[in-house]
């Protein structure tokens, strides 16, 4: 017997059955015992009640004994049976359905019966309703606590209830213990049998309370051991210690503009982390525009000084392009050579790279996943820039950091602030700086909300900014038309009707997503120096593109797009010295109540950190993030939110942790028990 055995091997689930289990993500035994019960869904009978005191709207549960029964049809000849019970204080009947009817008929009068129900009162007679009735003999129905199960149609809960203790019983050998004993008592932990047990058959309030406790402990602790190995891995490799140079004040003396005061103690903190002879780990965020690029800029140089090699991430090719443009334009002037490596990518150009790189002929090395390839090797990489960083995932950052025998200096970057111990939880330990003041010229964006029939107006608005010597952005939610959104606006058409009746085709360019990687270079170099002066685009300019003349963005069919996203969108404007504008238009006119109130948001709000909450409000903690990136589908009890306060308990505990090798290992060893090795095809729990 064995936790993956197929649950066919479990008694009482044949082929069908297995089917059935299949649609709820159930294949192994372990499967079926990480499907705990629905989180505040038990159904808590503490004691019997007898039928006089029902209480009325609830699950009851009662001794009762069988008066009549009486199998009926409707007149719309649907089938049902009645049963009247009774006990020593009154009488109640019972309607039975479908299956249940079947049951009625195993009974008869003066039967003792067990009877789970939720009463209600009909003229003066007690009903119960969704009745369970088992044999008063079953000694799994005493009072307690009774689990409820997501369902599929087929399985009810008394077979899953079933199946599950069988498990329990017959399996409970193979299951072992993935905490060690000092850790289950200092945090006051219940075993892993027991937490078991009662996370699925409770025998009271505390031991359920305990047995969550215990398994959303596990389900975070495993995720932060992964992290602080990681780490440790990386604590024991030879940290590059950078030295102080001159050039970064050359640079910074040679800016049109002076860092902003957040700006500059990010860039003071980043220096000491890179002097420190211990290696880096920091988040920098700031809200879209407020200069973290400057900031990119400066960590990669001083790096560069002390002969360490430079890898920047972007999420999109448009952006990295536009990262390696601005790069080399302001080290033009100094002996660093900038190479950009992304998908498109030519192969000779990319062989030639790949050759630099492992002679140390590139300082700095730009690009996109392509980056992640295996054969993309460095001589001497001490450094990884991370832009937009919830794009990417624990793995992708790991493979960077494994790129190089040496230690690499992190420094992610993000738009989207977070709590911090959510960024510990999906990071590991890390410092954070945030920029929380826009630079100084900046005048707050103006966002307006029109409909389709103000489109005339909006765009004879775009027409005055383009003769007044400013850009303009048209973000469109899809490419072409499609079937299932015909009401909205495809770039293609918008492009269309932009060239003929408002500008010449010269001054307006078409970009999406599609496109080769030299058309879209092409075009944005267009935007970027101003021969362009109307860009129609998907929402490939989503993330960090920056053109500060550009000052006004309108979005089509701006209803169809999240929170976050419109607030990346009109971060595009905003960048410089001309008064901004934001045009929202909703294309169509079924709109829900959520993004109305979204829009409503936007409008209301320019500041990211508020929109984020509101954000984490609308949609729920699950979405935020791109979480299924970091492995926490894993988590299906833990709730990073809620559960912070003991997710930052075991973060320091791991961190006094460090010198106990032997316990370390021992940890390492018990994980392997754990049941969280065992994936759930997927949690719809
Ligand atoms: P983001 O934080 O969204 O990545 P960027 O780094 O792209 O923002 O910066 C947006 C614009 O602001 C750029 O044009 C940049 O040169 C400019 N900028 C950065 N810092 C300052 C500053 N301190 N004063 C004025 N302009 C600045
Ligand atoms: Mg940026």
């Amino acid at each position: 017997m064995l936790l993956n055995d197929c649950i066919t091997k479990v008694k009482g689930i044949g082929s069908k059955r297995a089917e059935l289990f299949n649609k709820l993500g159930i294949f192994s035994v372990a499967d079926l015992l990480r499907f705990y019960p629905r989180q505040n869904a038990y159904i808590f009978l503490e004691q019997f009640v007898k039928l006089a005191n029902l209480e009325l709207g609830k699950k009851n549960i009662s001794i009762v004994e069988v008066v009549s029964i009486q199998k009926k049809q409707s007149r719309y000849r649907l089938k049902y049976a009645t049963l009247v019970v009774k006990d020593e204080t009154g009488y109640a009947e019972v309607l039975l359905f479908a299956t249940q009817i079947y049951r009625a008929t195993q009974l008869k009068p003066g039967d003792k019966v067990l009877i789970i129900a939720t009463a209600s009162n009909k003229q003066g007679k007690i009903l119960l309703n969704d009745a369970i009735i088992k044999n008063i003999l079953d000694t799994q129905l005493q009072p307690g606590i009774f689990p409820t199960y997501s369902l599929v149609s087929g399985l009810s809960q008394t077979i899953i209830q079933k199946t599950i203790s069988t498990v329990l019983k017959n399996y409970s050998s193979c299951v072992q213990e993935s905490l060690p004993e000092t850790i289950l008592r200092k945090f006051a932990l219940p075993d892993i049998h027991t937490s078991l047990n009662n996370i699925h058959f409770p025998a009271n309030k505390k031991m359920l309370f305990n047995a969550q406790k215990r398994l959303i402990f596990e389900e975070l602790f495993y995720i932060q051991f992964a992290f602080y190995n990681q780490q440790k891995q990386t604590n024991n490799r030879q940290v590059l210690s950078v030295q102080d140079s001159k050039l970064t004040n050359i640079l910074l003396n040679k800016l049109p503009f002076k860092l902003t005061q957040d700006q500059q103690e990010s860039w003071q903190a980043i220096k000491a982390d890179l002097k420190s002879g211990k290696v880096m780990r920091r988040l920098l965020q700031g809200d879209v525009g407020s200069g973290k690029t400057i900031i990119a800029l400066l960590t990669a140089v001083l790096n560069t000084q002390s002969s360490g090699q430079t890898v920047i991430l972007a999420p999109t090719e448009v952006l990295a392009l536009q990262h390696f443009n601005y790069f080399r334009e302001l080290l033009a002037p100094f002996n660093i050579n900038i190479e950009l490596l992304v998908g498109n990518t030519k192969p000779n150009k990319r062989r030639q790279i790949l050759s630099d790189l492992q002679n140390a002929q590139i300082d700095i090395l730009i690009g996109t996943h392509a980056i992640f390839q295996p054969d993309v090797e460095f001589a001497n990489l001490s450094l990884a820039i991370i832009d937009e960083q919830h794009r990417f995932g624990v793995q992708q950052r790991q493979c960077l950091f494994d790129k190089s025998h040496n230690a690499v200096h992190l420094l992610s970057m993000s738009a989207t602030p977070i709590p911090r111990t959510l960024a510990l939880a999906l990071y590991g330990n890390l410092e954070i700086s945030t920029i929380k003041t826009m630079p100084a010229n900046r005048k707050p964006i103006k966002t307006l909300l029109y409909n389709e029939q103000m489109r005339h107006s909006v765009y004879q608005g775009a027409a005055r900014q383009v003769s007044a010597g400013r850009q303009v952005y048209v973000v469109c939610p899809l490419i072409e038309e499609s079937e299932n959104a015909t009401h909205n606006k495809n770039a293609n058409d918008v492009y269309e009707e932009l060239t003929t009746k408002y500008f010449s085709k010269n001054d307006c360019a078409l970009l999406h997503g599609r496109m080769s990687s030299t058309e879209k270079e092409a075009i944005m170099l267009g935007f970027v120096n101003g021969t362009i002066k109307v860009l129609v685009s998907t929402t490939v300019i989503e993330v960090g593109i920056n053109v500060p003349n550009a000052c006004l963005i309108i979005i089509e069919g701006a209803e169809m797009f999240g929170l976050a996203q419109l607030h990346q969108l009109r971060g595009r404007v905003g960048r410089g010295e001309h008064q901004s504008y934001c045009a929202l238009l909703i294309n169509s006119n079924s709109n829900t109540d959520n993004s109305m109130q979204r829009l409503g948001l936007m409008v209301k709000y320019s500041d990211g950190f508020i929109l984020a909450e509101q954000d984490l409000l609308l949609r729920g903690a699950g979405q935020l993030l791109g979480m299924q990136q970091h492995g926490f589908d894993d988590l299906l009890l833990a709730n990073i939110i809620r559960d912070s306060d003991l997710l930052i308990a075991i973060n320091n505990y791991l961190k006094q942790l460090e010198q106990e090798t032997a316990f370390i290992k021992e940890i390492s060893k018990l994980q392997q028990n754990s049941l969280i090795n065992y994936k759930l095809a997927s949690s719809l729990n």
